[in-house]
């Protein structure tokens, strides 16, 4: 039995608040792989602002030597919005039936999953493991409740079967967001330490987000 993460985000770009969320959840639940898994056309938000294939080329340049996070680009070949209904089934394919998915998703996500296309399929295919932060103040609906109450567990180890359950993992993000990233290299200042090494020196090379926002 393989357990395999998926985090979907739009990277633009990739920094060391997913990656070090993705490490530690890697670690804590000691998947076999995590997937960083760039956004197409997200259908919940604005365009990004660089081509998906500079987005996607800084997330492989960030992972370079740390094989438990892998770049998965299926949903860049997609000409329509990304619906991760759909990335689920076409990863779920290429699976063994026992394997298991497991879908992060911050709280405030969790907490607008019923506004999804097909949300409520999306546990037939994966588990769900919510990233809780201290500061989060998103309350769930009801639709949510009632799943909560027939789907969560307490522990995260303690996940069954290919898919169907909710757990929660305590993580403190660190402070940085691909917002701030964006402006501070629209102001002409500096992202070092922010993105890893490697991440800079692509933006660079390519001058991504000078003069934008
Ligand atoms: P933006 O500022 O453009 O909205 P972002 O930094 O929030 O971007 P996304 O690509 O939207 O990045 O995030 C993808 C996923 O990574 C989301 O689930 C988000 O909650 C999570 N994430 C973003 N920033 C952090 C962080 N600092 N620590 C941990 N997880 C994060």
């Amino acid at each position: 039995m393989r357990r395999i993460g998926v985090l979907g985000g739009t990277f633009d770009p990739v920094h060391i608040g997913h990656l070090r969320g993705a490490l530690e959840v890697a670690e804590t639940l000691a998947l076999d792989e995590l997937r960083l898994v760039p956004n197409g056309r997200p259908p919940h938000r604005d365009a990004p602002s660089v081509a998906a294939q500079d987005r996607l080329a800084m997330v492989e340049q960030a992972v370079l030597g740390l094989p438990i996070l892998k770049v998965d680009a299926r949903e860049l070949s997609r000409g329509q919005p990304s619906y991760t209904i759909d990335t689920l089934e076409s990863m779920r394919a290429e699976l063994a039936a026992q394997d298991q998915l497991i879908l992060l998703l911050g709280w405030d996500a969790f907490c607008g999953l019923p506004s999804w296309h097909r949300w409520e399929e999306l546990l037939l295919h994966c588990h769900i493991l919510v990233l809780q932060r201290p500061d989060a103040n998103s309350e769930p609906g009801e639709a949510l409740r009632d799943l909560l109450a027939a789907r969560s567990v307490s522990d995260p180890q303690s996940l069954k079967g290919p898919g169907g359950q909710i757990t929660f993992v305590w993580q403190t993000p660190l402070a940085v967001s691909a917002t701030q990233i964006r402006h501070l290299l629209a102001s002409g200042k500096s992202v070092r330490f922010l993105v890893p090494d490697a991440v800079l020196a692509y933006i660079e090379a390519h001058g991504l987000y000078r003069g934008s926002n």
